[in-house]
């Protein structure tokens, strides 16, 4: 029996305990010491972002985000449905209301050209949420936002080092959310940031992640004692979080890299499937270089799906579905309403398949659950690859 492959398997890069060692020497262990100031500074320096706070969550980057954002009851935010619980609870706890949009078959993302019809004058922002690390069509979103002086805040979780016509994103709106939780590609267990494209909301957020006091200013000596001044919460990590991360950041554009080419090798195998009509893929764009996130392909119908993972499942490879839609779930039909058909998003939820897909998988990994599911579909293994 050959070695089970699992979906996803945490990628260790080598120096996290090192730092972590040197964190616990320096003798201060809260959040905002030095590696999270150094993890901040490389998002500036590579994402060129004008600022960046580091959070324990994308989840936290969200409701800070939010709460910065001035989003607050009876106003009504843009998303998809297809997409993480936390896009919209972020906003449902300001007492917002998600309003979601289908997405586009092609790459998953939000089709912008719903969005305009979902926009009613309580309409503050719209979410983009770079599915897989696909960049959602952002001119288009910033044109929309910009004529009806909404905001941008990316859901760019999944996005790490991914770009937008060369732009990486979550710098690309107003405001961006990354992960760094284990199953992400860069990753400190639980951990995430909100970036700042200019100076706007910096100033707040710095407060409201410090549960409403002016600590930060304390700190740079710019007032003698600090106090409660604004509404917030704790939304830092520890220093011992923001020490792993840095070591990850620091091979941060290798893990990418090497998901990269991994991705590649899927796509080149199961292109031959496709071209049999038994599958179908994502399609690139010359301008979306994206984070090779997620490997997935859309099955003819639900019951094939259903099939071919546990078809998988059975010879050890563990391959995944993904979302139940927002507005499918008890909370999304409680707190949110959608705009249009969700027609996509539901046969996209009822056919998408994830594929395994980590730092350290091996190509032979990569044929063999080609090769299975080649079998599934009747297929001799390997059959299509030159050589
Ligand atoms: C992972 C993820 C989140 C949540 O990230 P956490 O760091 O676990 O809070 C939010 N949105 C999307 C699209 C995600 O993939």
């Amino acid at each position: 029996m050959p070695e089970s492959i699992p979906y996803g398997k945490p990628f260790i890069a080598g120096k996290e305990l090192e730092y972590i060692r040197r964190a616990v020497e320096l003798g201060h262990l809260s959040g905002d010491g030095r590696f999270t100031e150094q993890c901040q500074r490389w998002f500036v320096e590579r994402l060129g972002c004008k600022h960046a706070l580091l959070t324990h969550s994308c989840t936290a980057a969200l409701e800070l985000a939010a709460i910065v954002a001035g989003v607050g009851p009876g106003d009504e935010v843009i998303m998809p449905s297809f997409t993480f619980v936390s896009t919209a609870n972020a906003f449902v706890l300001r007492g917002a209301r998600p309003v979601f949009v289908d997405i586009r078959a092609g790459d998953l993302n939000m089709d912008d050209a719903l969005i305009e019809e979902a926009l009613t004058e309580r309409t503050r922002a719209i979410v983009p949420v770079h599915y897989a690390g696909v960049a959602c069509e952002m001119d288009r979103i910033i044109e929309i936002a910009g004529r009806r002086r909404l905001l941008v805040i990316e859901d760019a979780a999944q996005a790490l080092l991914a770009t937008y016509k060369g732009r990486p994103l979550g710098a690309v709106g107003d405001l961006g959310c990354l992960s760094f939780h284990e199953t992400k590609n860069v990753i400190c267990g639980e951990g995430g940031a909100l970036l700042f494209r200019d100076r706007d909301f910096m100033e707040r957020a710095e407060i409201v992640r410090e549960k409403g006091t002016n600590r930060k200013a304390f700190f740079r000596g710019e007032v003698d004692k600090y106090s409660w001044i604004d509404i917030g919460s704790s939304y830092l990590p520890a220093e011992l979080n923001a020490a792993f991360l840095f070591a990850q950041l620091e091979r941060a554009d290798e893990i990418v890299a090497r998901r990269r080419s991994l991705c590649d090798a899927y796509r080149e195998r199961l292109a031959p499937l496709e071209a049999e009509g038994l599958l179908s893929l994502p399609r690139g764009h010359p301008d979306k270089r994206d984070a090779a996130h997620i490997v997935y392909i859309l099955a003819r119908n639900a019951a094939d799906r259903e099939g071919l993972r546990r078809h998988l499942r059975a010879e050890d490879i563990g391959a995944v579905t993904h979302y139940v839609p927002l507005h499918s779930s008890a909370a999304g039909q409680r707190y949110g309403r959608t705009a249009g058909t969700m027609a996509v998003t539901d046969r996209v939820a009822a056919t998408l398949l994830r594929l395994p897909l980590f730092f350290e998988m091996k190509e032979e990994q990569i044929d063999r659950t080609i090769d299975s599911m080649r079998r599934y579909f009747g297929l001799r293994p390997g059959g299509a690859r030159p050589g």
